[in-house]
């Protein structure tokens, strides 16, 4: 069986796992605090704080913005349950639109959607390819009269949030540069499937504009993510530093040394060969498909952006749900996993139960019934990728053909 998304671990993996463990400090410390640095180097921004997931790093966030019932977040129906879960658990309403062809949210939808309630917007780079951030940030901008703030630091920023879930996307280019800086918080997933991890983690950009000060923001949020203590462990122990204060009713989402050293180990490797890699994967599908009419290839590069080939999302030019999903019967009977991504919030029983209705959003609804996610990982050979291309033209052939 090819396997969908294994992790990759190897001896220098192991060795840097070993060597903290070794250490004698195994929590947030130094290994943490150097990831964080490096992260920030890579994105090109000042300021990023290390965390245990994107859903704990992102609810955070909207907990630190004041997000409270009553406020609007505009998210896409087409994304993982994470972007509207943190949204729920603030009281808040998710404002749900459509996509574009691209799988990335429609911004004449999200300016239709804006109202005086909308608090945040939350964009997803599906795949890793990287939304209009320009065209988000020029509609914030135009709407920044109708925003109604609610507290000192809504006042202060003076307009819509834009939370960027970039779970997918570190690596992703725009403009040459990469994913981080284009959005207020950029907040990444080290989930164990995504393209860079650490088991589980995440990490936030922090990237306000003035007059905000993002270190005095890192340092702020840095303590609700410790439960609102003024000190850390590791601050703790210095020598007669054993005193603290609690200033809010914190969180507890940092990240362990533990985690970090992983995440160190793969961000050596991450440009120079994972994400090299990873395109190639891309472009070897591309060229087997291609051949296809059926085989509508993913966009993952345009004229102003790339992916960070996080996903191969294939679709199949006009199949209904029930051959899409004979279709994947029939790949895996050939021993080669895939996967659909994703089943959009309405198709959930939670969301649906609420009130939202997939025919609201028909782009999302005709991307999801048509797609297959086709592995793509560091350690794929090029002989498995013919495999599992030739499981995908042979089960159409028995679904379409017969
Ligand atoms: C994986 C994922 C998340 C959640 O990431 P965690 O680190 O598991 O919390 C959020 N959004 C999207 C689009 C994801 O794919």
């Amino acid at each position: 069986m090819i396997p969908f998304s294994p992790p990759y671990i190897d001896n220098s993996i192991i060795e840097a796992v070993t060597e903290t463990l070794n250490s004698g400090w195994i929590t947030t410390g130094p290994k943490t605090k150097e990831f964080e640095h490096k992260i920030a180097k890579f994105c090109n921004i000042s300021h990023v704080l290390a965390v245990n997931s994107w859903t704990a790093g992102a609810e955070l966030l909207l907990h630190w913005f004041g997000i409270q019932p009553g406020d609007e977040i505009i998210i896409p129906a087409y994304t993982y349950c994470a972007t509207a879960n943190i949204i729920i658990h603030c009281g808040a309403t998710p404002v749900m639109v459509d996509v574009t062809e691209d799988f990335c949210i429609d911004i004449e939808a999200v300016k239709k959607a804006i109202t005086s309630k909308t608090k945040a917007i939350i964009p997803v780079d599906i795949g890793g390819l990287p939304v209009n951030y320009s065209a988000l940030n020029k509609v914030i901008y135009e709407n920044r009269d109708i925003f109604q703030p609610n507290n000192e630091k809504q006042q202060k920023l003076g307009k819509i949030l834009l939370l960027s879930d970039a779970a997918h996307s570190f690596g992703g280019l725009i403009d040459n540069a990469y994913v981080g800086a284009f959005a207020d918080f950029t907040v990444f997933s080290f989930h164990a499937v995504k393209n860079l991890t650490t088991a589980e983690g995440g990490a936030i950009c922090i990237n306000l504009p003035e007059p905000f000060d993002n270190s005095e923001v890192y340092k702020e949020l840095n303590i609700w993510s410790l439960h609102g203590q003024t000190k850390d462990a590791l601050a703790k122990t210095q020598k007669g530093a054993w005193e603290y204060d609690v200033i809010t009713s914190g969180y507890k989402c940092n990240m362990t040394d533990i985690l970090a050293s992983i995440g160190l180990v793969e961000l050596k490797r991450y440009k120079s060969e994972i994400l090299i890699r990873r395109k190639q994967i891309v472009e070897k599908y591309n060229t087997i498909l291609r051949n296809y009419e059926w085989a509508l290839l993913p966009t993952t590069i345009d004229l102003y952006r790339e992916s960070s080939y996080h996903l191969y999302l294939l679709r199949i030019k006009g199949c209904t749900i029930l051959q899409r999903n004979e279709i994947i019967k029939k790949v895996f009977d050939k021993d080669v996993s895939v996967n659909v991504h994703y089943k959009p919030l309405p198709e959930l029983t939670f969301y649906k139960n609420l009130g939202y209705k997939m025919n609201d959003f028909p782009v999302s609804k005709k991307l999801w019934e048509s797609e297959i996610s086709l592995p793509v990982y560091f350690s794929l050979t090029d002989e498995q990728i013919s495999i599992i291309a030739n499981a995908i033209i042979e089960s159409y052939n028995e679904t379409i053909m017969q």
